[in-house]
């Protein structure tokens, strides 16, 4: 069966790259089609119908004519442009980290319409306020689950002992808690207090209605965000990705979000 010359899509603009004088090479994340990469044609010249569709950050109903190499769009209807997340340089800073996040995690062309979801319900939650560590620490446990790196919280697995709440360890080479008994056989491991292994827990195990009501100090997000970005430069690192751009994340908001063309 040959397969149609056009297609349509919905999609995520997670990511987009210069291409010659006025074109764009754009990464869309869809629901059944997971990451591709697609020719946007002359998307930079100011009257582009299709660039208002296109920008980053935004869901939208995307046109495609296959190529031999790249497909190319044809057509863009936005969805929802999200506009409360990206009138709000914070908001945006999170919001691009959740999609650098989903581009260095997955390889092009493999379905997953939970993470397209997740990441959908994540711009979500970003433009409506609230606690966006919250929601950044959500993301990523969700996001670990979709792709095959779900941490264990609940039992030592070392020993597979289920953990007493005290003070346990997480590793991020073992991938997951040791208790007291197993956390000295292993290097470089970060002790998480009694609370931090309860809200991950329950950040791994709820959704987005039940941690919109958690409340959670400044010290314990802390504690979480060390953890949880040692644990994704660990990954990134083994599996020879960029992890360079984690860093970036503690300059000012402004940066990120400007390095990337936002508007
Ligand atoms: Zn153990």
């Amino acid at each position: 069966m040959t397969r149609p010359r056009s297609y349509q899509t919905e999609a995520i603009i997670i990511k987009k790259t210069r291409l010659g004088e006025a074109d764009r090479i754009l990464t869309l994340y869809t629901p059944e089609m997971g990451k591709i990469q697609a020719v946007a044609k002359g998307v930079r010249r100011p009257r582009s119908k299709l660039s208002g569709h296109l920008e980053l950050l935004t869901h939208s109903l995307v046109s495609l004519a296959r190529g031999r190499n790249l497909d190319t769009i044809t057509g863009s209807q936005t969805i929802n442009s999200f506009i409360a997340l990206k009138s709000d340089l914070g908001f945006t800073s999170y919001a691009l980290y959740a999609t650098e996040l989903v581009n260095q995690f997955t390889a092009d062309h493999i379905e997953n319409h939970p993470l397209f979801n997740l990441l959908l319900e994540t711009l979500e939650q970003l433009g409506q306020g609230g606690n966006s560590e919250l929601t950044l620490r959500y993301f990523e446990l969700q996001l670990l689950s979709e792709v095959g790196y779900r941490p264990q919280l609940h039992h030592c697995v070392a020993c597979h002992q289920p953990l007493k709440p005290e003070s346990n360890v997480f590793c991020s080479s073992a991938g997951g808690m040791l208790c007291p008994d197993c956390a000295p056989s292993q290097p470089l491991t970060c002790p998480l207090s009694v609370n931090a292994q309860k809200v991950l827990r329950l950040l791994q195990g709820s959704d987005y209605s039940t941690i919109r009501r958690l409340k959670m100090n400044r010290e314990l997000s802390r504690e979480l965000e060390m953890v949880m970005r040692d644990y994704l430069r660990y990954l990134l690192e083994r599996e020879v990705k960029s992890a360079a751009w984690l860093d970036a994340l503690r300059e000012p908001a402004k940066q990120t979000a400007l390095d990337r063309e936002v508007v």
